[in-house]
């Protein structure tokens, strides 16, 4: 997938934008007299933006219109360092909107449905952005935001509420807590919208064994809109991304080159028609990566894989990128297996070694679980890690998040 002719001059138009409002990246293209690109190869030597640029702007140095054309905006929560702002044009919002339109239309949500948003609202982009594309398609909103399990339950069943959002760690909490109180047939739902953190198989089977509805990923960050700009749809192979809105490139995080379509790498964006704050190559840190071929739901839109992880967290081995997250998948195939792994890569005797150390329990034959481990590592991940099996408990644990990959190459 590369970036078509009609991008480019939405990139262009995006250039000329920046450079009109010299903020961070404007200046930037000033600077290197850049006015615009006419191939996708030009298009790819502009530079990236990250997000300590964006923190760098606050609190309004992204804005790129005259102030009196903003209409709000939104934060990103920071947990270190200043808050991004994004400021928003009414056509931003509307956009927005509309791809989350889109959103549920390829969920199958029309507007007899009655969506319950639990995700925050406020400066967050989460509530407000599931809400401007509910009332889009027309259907009753019930903006519950976060919390109050209680009330969430009680107007679930009193509303009939069809589709639920939230994130996955919520959408599971409600779930047990229907089971619990043994009150499935009392719930209407019929569908479940969810943020696009990673979650697991396990999860996910979870869910829609008690609730027995249809999950749908969604994907979006605050800097690029929000959620929504982009979903899975009915056949689950990937999310469908909204190109006539966004361009979405996977670089190799360490060298920034395009990667080909089908390998993982980091997704960058280029936002094609937002005023507010456009960004141009924007990392995002999120790994995924594009999907070959045409999906059976017969869209045109181009579709990228569920996130795997975040791009501080691939391992690079032999020329080979690969992520924890694909490690558990694998290993989430062998029931004999416990959650519990390690990876270890060493410098041994002028070679680089990978050991994958899992668990199991005395039952099973240790060295044909480790054949049969390197084996699908192998034809998952593209080498063959040597398997070291050892008994439960072995292994060290934390209360934090384990660390599940020691590399020792450099020390
Ligand atoms: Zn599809």
């Amino acid at each position: 997938m590369r970036i078509n002719e009609t991008q480019l001059q939405q990139v262009n138009r995006q250039i000329q934008r920046l450079r009109e409002s010299n903020n961070f990246y404007g200046a930037r293209l000033n600077q290197a007299g850049i006015t615009g690109v006419d191939s996708a190869e030009a298009f790819e030597a502009l530079p990236f933006s990250n997000k300590q640029e964006l923190r760098d702007a606050y609190p309004l140095g992204l804005m790129a219109v005259p102030e009196e054309e903003i209409v709000r905006i939104h934060s990103s929560s920071g947990t270190t360092g200043k808050p991004v702002i994004v400021p928003y044009t009414a056509k931003d919002v509307d956009d927005w909107g509309e791809m989350f339109r889109r959103c549920y239309e390829f969920a199958g949500i029309t507007d007899r449905d009655r969506i319950q948003i639990t995700p925050g609202y406020g400066l967050w982009t989460a509530g407000i952005g599931f809400q401007n594309g509910a009332e889009k398609l027309g259907a009753m909103v019930i903006p519950m935001g976060p919390g109050n399990t209680e009330k969430q339950l009680r107007f679930m069943i009193d509303m009939k509420s069809t589709v639920l959002t939230a994130t996955s760690s919520y959408a599971l909490l409600l779930a047990e807590e229907i089971q619990k109180r043994g009150i499935q047939d009392q719930i209407c739902l019929k569908k479940g919208v969810i943020g696009s953190e990673r979650w697991s198989e396990k999860m996910r089977r979870k869910i829609t064994d008690i609730l027995g509805i249809e999950l749908y990923d969604i994907y979006g960050l605050t800097e690029i809109y929000g959620p929504g700009i982009g979903i899975s749809c009915r056949y689950d192979q990937g999310m469908h991304i909204w190109d006539d809105y966004i361009y979405l490139e996977i670089i190799d995080p360490v060298t920034g080159e395009n990667v080909p379509d089908g390998e993982f790498g980091e997704i960058v964006i280029t936002t094609l028609v937002k005023e507010g704050a456009p960004l141009i190559r924007y990392r995002t840190h999120d790994i995924s990566r594009i999907i070959p071929g045409e999906c059976p739901c017969g869209s045109r839109y181009p579709r990228i894989d569920v996130i795997q992880g975040r791009s501080d967290d691939m391992v690079k081995f032999r020329g080979v990128n690969f992520f924890p997250s694909q490690v558990e998948e694998l290993l989430g195939k062998f029931p004999e297996v416990a959650s519990e792994y390690q990876i270890r890569l060493s410098h041994l005797e002028g070679k680089d070694t990978l050991r994958l150390y899992v668990e199991t329990d005395g039952t099973v034959n240790f060295a044909s679980l480790a054949d049969r481990i390197a084996a699908k590592f192998k034809s998952a991940i593209g080498f063959t890690p040597l398997v070291k099996v050892v008994e439960n408990g072995v292994l060290p644990r934390s209360e934090k998040k384990a660390k599940r990959v020691i590399d020792e190459r450099y020390d």
